[in-house]
């Protein structure tokens, strides 16, 4: 990959980078086209970062299904797929991390010990690797995204990141790889999470602006569907993903996590 990439750099190239954990659908490969239009050549990493899960976490059982992820990333004509193994990435001895103070404290960094420090310590070390002109990530994890931008500006990388919007199953799921992992009956129920969560934002285009009203009308719908397990389901500002005192008096975002038997999902919907 270096020498790859040092090459291209001597031909003035532009590199626009997409890391993932594989068990590539839509959502992914949305973040490939749009690597595609901007760039002159694009770099694909997979690799499921153990640093990045919990021990009571799914890493053992999340998909890893690398041929059907290569053929599909051939079938867009990417020009590298980067596939790092963990022994590489943290050999004995490893022993740094990158920390952030404020935006992972929030959300999924309340319920996920950890996780945003072993997501933005393996993005630097791709990045460090990769080197890229541009990166793409989604903003269905729209925290993760934020607190990337963050560290971005915050270290003076250099690099553009580019936030993409989140792909949908026809009936409105988010596209997700742990979908795979739904039962068909989950796999029914699943999209009433994002109906309950369109009922909030038509209620904020009505014009309503009480946090706490916004969210009792998702509650009510989320309530009559036993299955779902809420682990939250917050509004906040959507560039410092801090609470509001009162009203809604600037851009915010809504995102929840919730179980649907093992499987936890995220959504998030912008407001404003
Ligand atoms: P993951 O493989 O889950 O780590 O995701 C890799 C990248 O794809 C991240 O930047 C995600 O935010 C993005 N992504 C995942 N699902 C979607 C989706 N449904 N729409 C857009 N981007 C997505």
């Amino acid at each position: 990959m270096s020498d790859l990439r040092k090459k291209w750099q001597d031909e003035g190239l532009k590199v626009g980078f997409v890391p993932t954990m594989g068990a590539l659908h839509e959502g992914h490969l949305s973040l490939v086209e749009n690597a595609k239009k901007d760039n002159d050549k694009v770099i694909v990493s997979i690799f499921v970062n153990p640093k990045q899960f919990g021990p009571n976490e799914d890493f053992d059982v999340y998909p890893r299904m690398i041929r059907e992820d290569a053929d599909k990333l051939k079938g867009l004509d990417v020009d590298a797929i980067f596939l790092p193994n963990a022994a590489d990435m943290y050999p004995a001895g490893f022993q740094t991390y990158l920390t952030n103070s404020a935006m992972s404290k929030v959300l999924c960094g309340a319920y996920r010990a950890g996780h945003f420090d072993g997501v933005l310590t393996v993005v630097l070390k791709l990045f460090n690797i990769v080197k890229p002109t541009r990166a793409y990530f989604g903003k269905k994890d729209f925290q993760q995204f934020r607190i990337l931008s963050a560290m971005a500006k915050d270290l003076m990388l250099d690099v553009e990141l580019v936030g993409c919007e989140t792909v949908r199953e026809a009936d409105g799921l988010a596209k997700s790889s742990r979908n795979l992992r739904l039962s068909e009956e989950e796999r029914q129920i699943a999209p009433k999470l994002y109906e309950a969560m369109t009922a909030l934002k038509a209620a904020y285009s009505d014009g309503l602006r009480s946090p706490d009203e916004l969210l009792q009308v998702f509650d009510k719908l989320i309530e009559e569907i036993p299955q779902f397990k809420v682990e939250y389901a917050k509004l906040l500002s959507a560039d410092r993903l801090e609470d509001f005192e009162s009203n809604i008096n600037e851009a915010a975002v809504f995102a929840v996590a919730a179980y649907l038997g093992s499987v936890r999902l995220i959504d998030n919907i912008e407001l404003g």
